[in-house]
C-alpha cells in the first residue's frame, strides 16, 4: 500500500501533517506552495475571525476562552498567532502558547505561532497560506491573532471574514488609530479587562469615533449596514465571552444575508494575488540587479543628483524586463 500524500493527510485532518505543511509554507519552500495548490479547491469552509489590538490587552486569553466555547459547541478550532514585530520565532511561540496550554492535548484544537521571517516581508503571505491549510484540514473555526495595530498586522487580519479589535481601558492609542483611519473600522470591538473603572469612558469614546465614521456614509448605507457592537469582556474569568460568541455569529449571519461574505473574500483574494505577485517581482528584480554594474551606475547618477529616482526606475524597468521572468 502506498503512503497517502502530505496533501491527503492534511485534508484528512492529520495534525502532524498540518504542522509539517505550515512549516513548509513558513519556510517558503516550493513543496509548500505545491501543497496549497493541491488542497486549495477544498478551502473556503472555515469561518475565519481575525483579532488585533495592542500587546497585553488579553487577545490570547480571549482566544483561549472562545476556543473553549467553540469546542463545547462541538466545533474544531485552529489558532494562528502572528507577531510581525518579533524577530524571535521562539519568543512569540512561547509567549502565546503558555496562555493556550489548556488546549494543548485536545485533538480538536490546533495552535501555531508564526513570527517575522525577516527578508521579504513575506509573513503576511505565509500566514494566509497557513490559514488556508487549517481550512483545508477541516478546522471549522480559524482564529488569527496579530499583535498591534500597524499596517503589517492589518494586512494579515484583513483577510478574515470577521475582524475583531481588542482594547482595554486606557489603551488610548488604538482609539487614535481608529480616529485617524490608520485602521478601518473593525466588525466587532471588544473591551477586555472591563472591570476597570475607565471602561464606560472608553465605550463612550469609541461610540463617538463610530458615529463620526458614519457621517461619511449616506443614510441608506447606514440603514442596511452592520452596527459595530462593543462587547465588554473579562477574558480571564470568561465574562462576556458568550456575548462575544453571539456577536460573532450575528456578524456572520449579516454578511451572509447581505452577500458580503463572497464580496469580502473576492476582494481579499484579489489583494492576496497582487501581494504575492508583487513580492515575487521585487525578489526577482533584486536578484537580477544584485550584480548588475549598470544598476550601480544608474544609482550613482541618482546619488550625484544628475538623474531623479523616478526616471531611474523607468530606465530600470525598461532594461530589466523582470515581468516575464517573475513567474515561478
Ligand atoms: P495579549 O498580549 O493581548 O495576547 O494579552 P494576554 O492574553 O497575554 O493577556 C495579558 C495579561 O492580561 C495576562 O496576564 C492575562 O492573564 C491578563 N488578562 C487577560 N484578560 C484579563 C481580564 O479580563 N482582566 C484582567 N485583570 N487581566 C486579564
Amino acid at each position: 500500500m502506498t503512503q497517502p500524500s502530505l496533501a491527503q493527510r492534511v485534508l484528512d485532518g492529520d495534525r502532524r501533517a498540518l504542522a509539517r505543511a505550515i512549516t513548509l509554507v513558513e519556510d517558503d519552500r516550493p513543496e509548500g506552495w505545491e501543497l496549497v495548490r493541491e488542497v486549495y479547491p477544498h478551502t473556503g469552509q472555515a469561518e475565519v475571525v481575525g483579532f488585533t489590538g495592542p500587546p497585553g490587552v488579553g487577545k490570547s486569553t480571549l482566544i483561549g476562552a472562545l476556543t473553549k466555547a467553540r469546542r463545547k459547541a462541538g466545533r474544531t478550532v485552529g489558532v494562528l498567532s502572528i507577531d510581525p514585530s518579533s524577530p524571535f520565532t521562539q519568543g512569540a511561540l512561547l509567549g502565546d502558547r503558555i496562555r493556550l496550554t489548556e488546549h494543548f492535548l485536545d485533538q480538536g484544537v490546533f495552535i501555531r505561532s508564526m513570527a517575522n521571517r525577516g527578508a521579504l516581508g513575506g509573513l503576511s503571505e505565509a500566514a494566509l497560506q497557513a490559514a488556508l491549510l487549517l481550512d483545508a484540514a477541516g478546522r471549522q473555526d480559524v482564529f488569527v491573532e496579530t499583535v498591534g495595530v500597524g499596517q503589517a498586522e492589518i494586512d494579515i487580519i484583513d483577510h478574515a471574514d470577521t475582524i475583531v479589535l481588542v482594547l482595554m481601558p486606557g489603551s488610548g492609542d488604538s482609539i487614535q488609530a481608529l480616529k485617524a483611519g490608520v485602521m478601518e473600522i473593525p466588525d466587532v470591538i471588544v473591551i477586555n479587562k472591563s472591570d476597570h473603572p475607565l471602561t464606560d469612558t472608553m465605550v463612550r469614546e469609541i461610540r463617538g469615533v463610530l458615529s463620526l465614521a458614519n457621517l461619511d456614509r449616506t443614510p441608506e448605507e447606514v440603514k442596511g449596514s452592520w452596527r459595530v457592537p462593543i462587547v465588554r469582556t473579562e477574558a480571564n474569568r470568561g465574562e462576556g465571552v458568550a456575548e462575544l460568541v453571539q456577536r460573532l455569529d450575528e456578524h456572520r449571519k449579516h454578511i451572509l444575508a447581505a452577500g458580503q461574505l463572497e464580496e469580502r473574500r473576492a476582494r481579499n483574494l484579489r489583494s492576496e494575488v497582487l501581494a504575492i505577485a508583487t513580492a515575487r517581482l521585487r525578489r526577482r528584480l533584486e536578484e537580477d540587479l544584485h550584480e548588475d554594474p549598470g544598476f550601480q551606475e544608474l544609482l550613482d547618477e541618482v546619488v550625484g543628483r544628475r538623474l531623479d529616482p523616478a526616471s531611474a526606475a523607468t530606465t530600470l524597468l525598461e532594461r530589466a524586463a523582470p515581468l516575464e521572468r517573475a513567474v515561478e
